[in-house]
């Protein structure tokens, strides 16, 4: 009795079911449907699509647009622009097949009614950068969301999904998920043939600058809990970039965006004494990285490692100039919106430092790294590419395909891709879900078969938690440190410290080594033995602890690419003391893993970069 006999189990089957709905899974979902008008395609979130993942709070800015229409960029541009950005490596063949695609997402957002800034005398989107154009997006994620809303034939909201679900006829093939209901507690079976993962990226896995009070202010969402690549890698499907972690340049203690500051505003940075400081590290930096450092624009990673050198040298803090820009009122305005509409927290914190930027420049610094693959960034899973234009050695069937038969991701889940971003993010999922049709298509009389036994015993695993705590909570009669049991809390500020300490989180300047890293291996080892301890005293904490199951294997998968990769490629980002320069001659390549769960064993190998675009 007890547990299990009161908990209904809700069965859901579909053609395609949809792993979060953040900007990926809504582009997965609305695609879907248009190439699979008789499929019956579900959409899976965690939250409420409404509103979740990174967009819900609006943005301010779309950062993937080429504006063909206008010739102000092509494809082949961006691809170029994205590699010299990630210092060399990345998918261009995936990078390519968003850029053709991005436009026309854009356009369709703007059909859907996002209001999309124009320029009063060109009648173009008004550019924010080269890449980058304004919106008033406030509404940005409900927009989109009710597209795909209208699109899917099911949208289940507030199911937490913890683990996929293998055919048990082959081995190496996705059939559907399962997960909980974080109001009510149902578990459910998802029954599917196709099945694509759009979860988003991972933040706390490194110890945030903001403990204690402000422990949720983080830049990327808090909510982003790397349920994108623990379910793949659980699923045995190879991971590729891990180590390629993004730190970024904001401003102080609200992660307020700097970009529409830098490329709208014409804002720069100055050190504690008011001196240019970039210039000074020219030499330094060239050093390390070779002629990177003359490339433009300046990689994200060597500008972030100015900014920390300087501040290293005693230099800091480190200061935007906004005093100058605004004084002009229409400067001033943008400055403000570009909060208003996307990070309001840091106009309150302003508030609460007493700083108008107007009279103080306020400071910038470098955030604590979080895992991604649609920014600045690449990490996920190593993807097929679209059979007219990747190279035969990246080509295994269907496009977004992963390792893994019927498992598809796009955004933050797809790695070797960066700079897609909100738009691209969108356009990748609606690649995926053309591609998964076909694929459900194809699969003809061999649909994938769901093993009674394996989600039976994923029930008894994924509730777990709430029976250890029930057991053990008598044991104490006050406090949260229990002999049974470990709090989601305890084991995610486990989490951040080792990751921070051994992987090169802030308080080690980003800096680690291999004995570094072999000890933060160990005490990962020690944390997921006692994962198996986790007390959840209700839903929410039983969702908390499924959160930080996924953040750990994805901290582990980060720790065993940073110890493959035996070079420095992005400074900036972290720093590999026993490696400290850039070393194209051995590492002018993609780092795979691939994690065994039966032995817990990583297998590590390389996998070359080619470049199509010239
Ligand atoms: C602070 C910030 C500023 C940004 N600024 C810009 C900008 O100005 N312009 C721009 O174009 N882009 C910007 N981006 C980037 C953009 O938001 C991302 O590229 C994009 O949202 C990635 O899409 P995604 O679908 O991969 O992830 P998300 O949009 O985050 O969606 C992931 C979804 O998966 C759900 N989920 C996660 N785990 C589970 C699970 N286990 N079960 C069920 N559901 C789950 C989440 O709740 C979420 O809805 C910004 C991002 C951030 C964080």
């Amino acid at each position: 009795m007890g547990l299990f006999s009161r908990r209904k189990t809700v069965f859901v089957d579909s053609d395609i079911l949809v792993i979060g709905g953040g900007m990926a899974g809504c582009g997965a979902t609305y695609e879907s449907r248009y190439w699979g008008r008789d499929l019956k395609v579900v959409c899976v979130e965690k939250a409420n699509i409404e509103r979740s993942g990174a967009v819900a709070q609006g943005l301010y800015a779309i950062n993937c647009y080429m504006g063909m229409q206008w010739d102000e960029n092509q494809p082949e541009d961006h691809v170029r622009y994205a590699r010299n950005d990630l210092m060399g490596l990345v998918r261009e063949d995936l990078g390519y097949d968003i850029a053709r695609h991005v436009d026309a997402t854009v356009h369709k957002f703007e059909e859907w009614g996002l209001p999309i800034m124009k320029d009063p005398e060109t009648g173009r989107y008004q550019r924010e950068g080269k890449w980058q154009i304004m919106i008033h997006g406030e509404s940005y994620k409900p927009i989109v969301a009710e597209a795909a809303r209208k699109a899917a034939n099911e949208v289940h909201n507030r199911i937490m999904v913890t683990h996929l679900l293998m055919d048990k006829t082959k081995p190496n093939r996705v059939a559907g998920a399962v997960g909980f209901n974080v109001r009510n507690g149902d578990f459910y079976v998802f029954r599917a043939k196709a099945v694509i993962v759009c979860a988003g990226g991972a933040s706390h896995i490194y110890k945030p600058r903001a403990v204690g009070e402000g422990m949720g202010r983080t830049w990327y969402a808090p909510w982003s809990s790397a349920s994108a690549y623990a379910l793949p890698i659980l699923a045995g499907a190879k991971m590729t970039q891990m180590e390629n972690r993004i730190v970024l340049t904001r401003f102080k203690d609200g992660y307020g965006p700097v970009g529409a500051y830098f490329l709208h505003l014409k804002t720069y940075t100055e050190n504690a004494y008011g001196e240019e400081y970039e210039s000074t590290w020219y030499e330094h930096t060239k050093s390390l990285v070779g002629d990177y450092v003359d490339r433009h624009p300046v990689p994200t990673c060597l500008r972030n490692h100015a900014l920390l050198e300087e501040l290293k040298a005693g230099g800091g803090p480190i200061r935007m100039v906004t005093k100058e820009a605004f004084q002009d009122p229409h400067k001033e305005t943008v400055g403000w919106e570009n909060f208003l509409g996307m990070t309001i927290g840091q106009a309150v914190v302003w508030a609460s430092q007493n700083i108008d930027p107007k009279h103080t420049n306020p400071e910038l610094t470098t955030s604590e790294p979080y895992v991604m693959g649609s920014h600045a960034t690449c990490s996920g899973a190593w993807a097929s590419g679209p059979t007219d234009y990747a190279p035969a050695e990246y080509q295994w069937g269907y496009n977004r395909m992963m390792t893994v038969d019927g498992l598809f991701g796009a955004g933050d889940t797809i790695g070797g891709t960066a700079h897609k971003f909100s738009s691209g993010s969108f356009t990748e999922g609606r690649i995926a879900g053309k591609a998964a049709v076909n694929y459900v298509n194809d699969l003809g009389n061999d649909p994938p078969q769901v093993s009674e036994q394996e989600y039976q015993d994923l029930e008894k695993v994924v509730f777990q938690p709430l029976e250890t705590y029930r057991v053990g909570r008598n044991e104490i009669v006050a406090g949260t440190v229990s002999p049974s049991y470990m709090l989601p809390l305890n084991g995610l500020q486990r989490l951040e410290k080792l990751m921070d300490e051994y992987v090169g989180g802030i308080s080690a300047h980003y800096t680690t080594n291999e004995p570094l890293l072999t000890r933060g291996l160990e005490l990962l080892a020690m944390l997921k033995e006692d994962l198996n301890y986790l007390g959840a005293e209700d839903l929410h904490q039983l969702q908390r602890a499924w959160e930080l199951h996924h953040r750990v294997l994805a901290s582990e998968s980060v720790t065993q690419h940073t110890m493959f990769r035996t070079e420095t490629r992005w400074p900036g980002y972290y720093y590999r003391a026993d490696h400290p320069k850039l070393d194209d001659a051995d590492w002018h390549c993609f780092t795979l893993s691939r994690f065994h769960k039966d032995t817990g064993e990583w297998e590590m190998e390389k996998a070359p970069v080619y470049h199509i675009v010239d």
